[in-house]
């Protein structure tokens, strides 16, 4: 019960990483507050005990007041803001991206997550202390796991992090990031399935030494750790979590027992 008593909001929690994180932070205790722009936020809480669900956009700055309001004034404070909605922009290239896609990808992905610092960060001092934990992505390290749009922004919410754990200096609120490698969600489910189908599930996350895809929950669990107090000297990182895709430079590849070359 890591989070008895502690009020705790997902954004993207109607799929995915964030509805597996719903679920592991009410078994924790907390109380939750799931939201997403999709309805499916409802099916979310359902059986999770008080957890409230609320339909929002977490790009929009009176959505993201109104959700942080709500926990408050349900469970009298907020301990935990866990900013996950986040959408791909598809599969355009820097060449065919236009700048409409380049906006909303932006307007969720990163503008979603410093509106969660700006509303969420003076409540939680308020309580004095907590955390903020954003959703990135490999993709924010470097190229090659997502469009330009969509890499960018998790770029963007790696440095976002490091600036609001400088700016909540002394207010004991940690800020971290998550970047996933390549998990089975909503986001991605059209590969999976396609995989499949085709017989070749087996190539699903094969370039990382595990050699295969996450689950949500191998994320969320993260996330739990990061938000809990077992990670109280843990502030302003971002924290890989993809089977150790990224800890390699594309080499030849190696096997267990085998000779490199
Ligand atoms: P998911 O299953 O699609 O969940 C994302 C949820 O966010 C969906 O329910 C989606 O609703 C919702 N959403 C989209 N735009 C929103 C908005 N403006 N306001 C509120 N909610 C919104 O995908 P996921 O993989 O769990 O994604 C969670 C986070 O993980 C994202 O930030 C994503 O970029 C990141 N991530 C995922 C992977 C991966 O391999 N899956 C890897 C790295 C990082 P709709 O379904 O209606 O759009």
């Amino acid at each position: 019960m890591r989070f008895k008593d502690k009020t705790v909001i997902i954004t993207g929690a109607g799929s995915g990483i964030g509805r597996a994180a719903a679920r592991l932070f009410a078994e924790e205790g907390a109380q939750v507050v799931a939201s997403d722009l999709s309805e499916s936020v409802h099916e979310t809480v359902a059986g999770l005990g008080g957890a409230v669900a609320l339909q929002m956009d977490a790009g929009d700055e009176a959505d993201v007041e109104r959700l942080v309001a709500t926990a408050c004034e349900r469970f009298g404070g907020l301990d935990v803001f866990f900013a996950n909605a986040g959408i791909s922009g598809g599969a355009s290239g820097i060449f065919d991206s236009s700048v409409d896609l380049w906006a909303e990808v932006l307007r969720v992905n990163l503008i979603g997550p410093a509106l969660a610092i700006k509303h969420a960060g003076p409540r939680i001092v308020e309580r004095g202390g907590g955390t903020i934990l954003c959703t990135a992505s490999v993709a924010g390290l470097r190229s090659g796991a997502g469009g330009p749009a969509y890499s960018a922004s998790k770029a963007g919410v790696i440095n976002l992090v490091q600036t609001a754990a400088q700016q909540l200096s002394t207010s004991n609120v940690r800020v971290n990031a998550i970047c996933p490698g390549l998990i089975e969600t909503g986001m991605t489910q059209r590969a999976f399935d396609y995989a499949r189908e085709m017989g070749k599930e087996d190539k699903l996350g094969r370039l990382n030494p595990l050699r295969r895809a996450g689950a949500p929950e191998e994320i969320a669990r993260v996330a739990l750790f990061l938000a809990s107090d077992e990670a109280s000297y843990v502030n302003g990182q971002a924290w890989v979590v993809d089977g150790g895709l990224s800890s390699s430079h594309p080499v030849t590849r190696q096997e267990f027992g085998k000779p490199a070359f």
